[in-house]
């Protein structure tokens, strides 16, 4: 049992400034709302805080299809007119749309992930946070579900060079395909989606401990849980029943198995109420109960009137009968005995970390020497990182 555990958590301001359009129910802003929660509460006092580097082109593709990063890349939303044709074949469009810094936003969430897996592969703490993070639904060659690039995928792959096996859990209200997808054929990966159809309905834990059984019969090194919050009461999208605690509960669950953990967040459509349950879930993973009452902060207009944390769960009946949910659970439990119990690896050649190359800024055209994010990792952001003379300051960008 670790007597404090080492936290680092990532953010980029920038991931909440992009916008997807008018009437897309993905408000980045969600991010900015959440992180300036967690300051609000002191809790980034406790914890690593990084900016995370943006994923390379050839990051990204070590899931995605080249073709697709470099389209990615290449579109804006001025010349999307003259691509329809790689627009249908890569999904983009109404659910996902082009939108400006599309790509920047995905390498900046998709670099917060891998940034998160491999501080825990180094073993330079013991849970790492990334609440842009858990785009669960994106596909190999594709969008999907508002979702571009899978960071999880991407994640995971950095934590098999390290773990022998990696259990994923998702909480969001959607299934989590596209990582299932991914890993379909490998037993280095057990992917468990909690999701509509699911059993989480109203009071929230359900039946969350299933996961006791499946940590105990597959004996995964690190695990990965993305807290999509579009499983709360009262989301946009959403059609679960979850009250903040319930949803935090599963967080409180799976950080007690004291292995390495990578959180993300997900889906979430009800701005103010991710941002609470974040907020909330990061202060489980602190040991800490927050006070109820919301500290002022820049966003503190969106959480009234009651300026309180916690909401009310929903006031849906709960149709989940003991003897479906008891069903479901002794399905679950046949299916995992027909698993082998913990695979094991062949030993093989560990592939290296990735890459990263060392700019020599000299060599560089001094005009394009140092963009806005090089220069931000070398200011410290007032707006982001408020009472910047904690200590933590010397661990900004030391990846
Ligand atoms: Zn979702």
């Amino acid at each position: 049992m670790r007597s404090k555990d080492r936290i680092s958590y990532f953010y980029d301001g920038d991931v909440g400034s992009v916008y997807f359009g008018p009437n897309h129910p993905m408000k980045p802003h969600r991010l900015c709302m959440t992180h300036h929660l967690v300051l609000s509460y002191h809790l980034h006092n406790r914890m690593e805080i990084y900016r995370p580097h943006k994923a390379y082109p050839t990051e990204l593709a070590q899931f995605h299809s080249e073709d697709y990063v470099e389209f990615l890349h290449r579109i804006s939303p001025d010349t999307q007119l003259l691509f329809a044709g790689e627009l249908a074949r890569y999904n983009l469009g109404e659910d996902c749309p082009v939108f400006e810094n599309l790509f920047e936003f995905c390498q900046i969430y998709a670099g917060g992930t891998i940034d998160a897996a491999r501080r825990l592969n180094h073993q330079l703490c013991d849970i790492a946070i990334n609440w842009a993070g858990g785009l669960h639904h994106a596909k190999k060659c594709g969008a999907s579900g508002f979702c571009y690039i899978n960071d999880l995928v991407l994640g995971i792959l950095e934590l098999l060079k390290y773990h022998a096996r990696v259990l994923y859990i998702d909480i969001d209200v959607h299934h989590g395909d596209g990582v299932e997808e991914a890993f379909y054929f490998t037993d280095r990966v057990m992917t468990v989606s909690f999701h509509k159809f699911g059993d989480m309905f109203f009071p929230g834990t359900g039946d969350v401990k299933i996961i006791s059984k499946v940590v105990e019969t597959y004996q995964p090194g690190v695990i990965v849980l993305q807290c999509g919050a579009d499983s709360l009461a009262g989301d946009r999208l959403g059609c679960f029943n979850l009250s903040i605690d319930g949803h935090a509960e599963c967080v409180r669950f799976v950080k007690k198995f004291n292995l390495p953990l990578l959180v993300t967040g997900g889906g979430g459509y009800t701005k103010e109420n991710v941002a609470r349950c974040w907020t909330v879930e990061t202060g489980v993973l602190l040991d800490s109960e927050l006070p109820n009452e919301i500290p002022e902060n820049e966003y503190i207009k969106y959480f009234g009137p009651e300026y309180s944390l916690k909401i009310p769960g929903g006031h849906m009946e709960n149709l989940n009968s003991k003897s479906y949910l008891s069903t479901i659970k002794m399905q679950v439990l046949e299916n995992l005995r027909c698993i082998q119990h913990a695979p094991s690896v062949q030993m093989q050649e560990v592939p290296p970390d990735f890459y990263i190359p060392d700019f020599d800024e000299d060599e560089q055209n001094p005009d394009e020497r140092m963009d806005q994010h090089t220069q931000d990792k070398h200011i410290q952001r007032d707006d982001e990182y408020y009472e910047g003379d904690n200590d933590n300051d010397q661990n900004m960008d030391a990846l």
